[in-house]
């Protein structure tokens, strides 16, 4: 159910779109439909007060918990089953922070990647990607949520926008607070662009390190560094792994665009009207890993064919429009993508960006070639990239000590069920 069928729901018990907003804003914030004056008992017409509770258990359904590890922490995976008993992960971040998965499985394919195994399932319902921020909601406070977990968010993009919209307004999170991850699609930067006006000439100088850490924007704001999620466990290449065949690639690509334009072909003109309206701009992450596009092309090998220097031509096109600076994640892998090379044509591509580049190193994974760069290397990267100019963080995997990383907790929770 997405938030258009829902709201259509609500709209034949009798509610009025305020009835709707204020029911999502208590859901949504765990709090009293009650206000100063206008209790619910007397706010909400009579037919949807007889259908609360039952709203209330559907709501409820859409997203439970089926494991969190470690119990109890700051930082932790949440093992999410959705109402039909198909499993996503949404890790709990630093300073409130919440990563949640967009799709179950995906469709680009990261060679690194264990979500992209076994190819696209299906999409997330808008409102089931709130409701992984309301279960999180339940354990600890959320002020920040980045669509980064499992899936691609390019490809369920109006349902990532919708609950986009939904968390910016009745949701309370601050709009650059909400994070849109993507490898790199025509089809969110033009979304995102719709009704901006466009910068021409790039007014943002770089962003500088203050003391103590922090980021500073251009005027000298303070800016909190974001929590990244965690792009976890890589896995599946080495340089003697074979690319999967050409084929597989066109197939897998083309069903990705099938089940894209039939989602967009499936919205109602109502939800094909919101979600031409968005009221609320999320700040833009971008998985570039690498600056070479051979590369890129064998490491994301679903990932449209954007060449890296106009992908990040059009991510700070965004940026400027905004005022967020852009963020780029990079997994870092010994001897593919850490070299003295990528490095300099990095500095290159970001000096005078409105950007933050976030490295992650790779975690490592039995079985799996890939290997994480020493902490010598990766505290070199790291200060040559600082000391350039370009400001740059190194994050880890969270629960990585734990389960590997995403994807890798419920490909087991899927073994251990299937054995059952
Ligand atoms: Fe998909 Fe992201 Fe995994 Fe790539 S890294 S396969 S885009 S989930």
């Amino acid at each position: 159910m997405n938030l258009c069928q829902f709201r259509q729901r609500l709209t034949d018990l009798g509610a009025k779109p305020c009835h709707a907003d204020r029911l999502l804003h208590g859901w949504l914030q765990l709090c009293s439909y009650d206000r100063k004056g206008s209790p619910a008992e007397t706010f909400f017409p009579a037919a949807l007060r007889r259908e609360l509770a039952a709203i209330e258990a559907e709501l409820a359904g859409l997203a439970r918990l089926h494991g969190e590890y470690p119990a109890d922490a700051e930082v932790a995976r949440l093992l999410v089953q959705l109402a039909d008993g198909q499993m996503v992960e949404s890790v709990l971040l630093p300073r409130g922070g919440l990563c949640i998965s967009t799709q179950v499985g995906c469709a680009v394919g990261c060679v690194f990647c264990m979500s992209g195994r076994n190819g696209l399932l299906r999409q997330l319902s808008s409102l089931e990607l709130v409701a992984q921020v309301v279960l999180a909601r339940r354990r600890r406070a959320v002020s920040k949520v980045v669509f980064m977990g499992m899936g691609e968010p390019a490809h369920n993009l109006d349902n990532v926008l919708e609950a986009i919209d939904l968390l910016g307004t009745q949701g309370g999170i601050g709009h650059k607070k909400l994070v849109l991850s993507t490898v790199g699609d025509l089809r969110v930067f033009e979304r995102l662009m719709e009704g901006l006006p466009a910068v021409p000439n790039p007014s943002h100088p770089p962003l500088v390190r203050g003391g103590a850490g922090l980021v500073l924007s251009p005027h000298g704001r303070r800016m909190e560094p974001s929590p990244l999620p965690i792009r976890g466990d890589r896995e599946g290449f080495s340089s003697g792994h074979a690319s999967p065949p050409l084929k597989w690639f066109k197939q897998a690509s083309r069903a990705a665009d099938a089940r894209t334009r039939g989602g967009r072909e499936g919205l109602s003109s109502e939800q094909a009207e919101q979600t031409s309206n968005f009221k609320v701009r999320p700040a833009l992450a971008l998985s570039l890993h690498t600056t070479d596009d051979a590369l890129r092309a064998r490491l994301l090998p679903n990932a449209p064919r954007i060449p890296v220097t106009e992908l990040v031509e059009r991510c700070e096109e965004y940026a400027r429009a905004t005022g967020y600076p852009v963020q780029y994640q990079w997994t870092l892998i010994e001897g593919v993508n850490d070299n003295d090379a990528e490095l300099e044509r990095v500095i290159e591509l970001l000096s005078g960006k409105y950007a933050i580049m976030n490295f992650i190193p790779f975690n490592d994974v039995d079985g799996l070639d890939f290997r994480r760069p020493s902490p010598e290397r990766l505290a070199r990267i790291v200060g040559t990239l600082k000391q350039r100019g370009i400001v740059t963080q190194l994050r880890d995997s969270a629960g990585q000590e734990v389960e590997g990383a995403c994807g890798q907790l419920r490909a087991r929770a899927e073994r251990s069920l299937k054995r059952q």
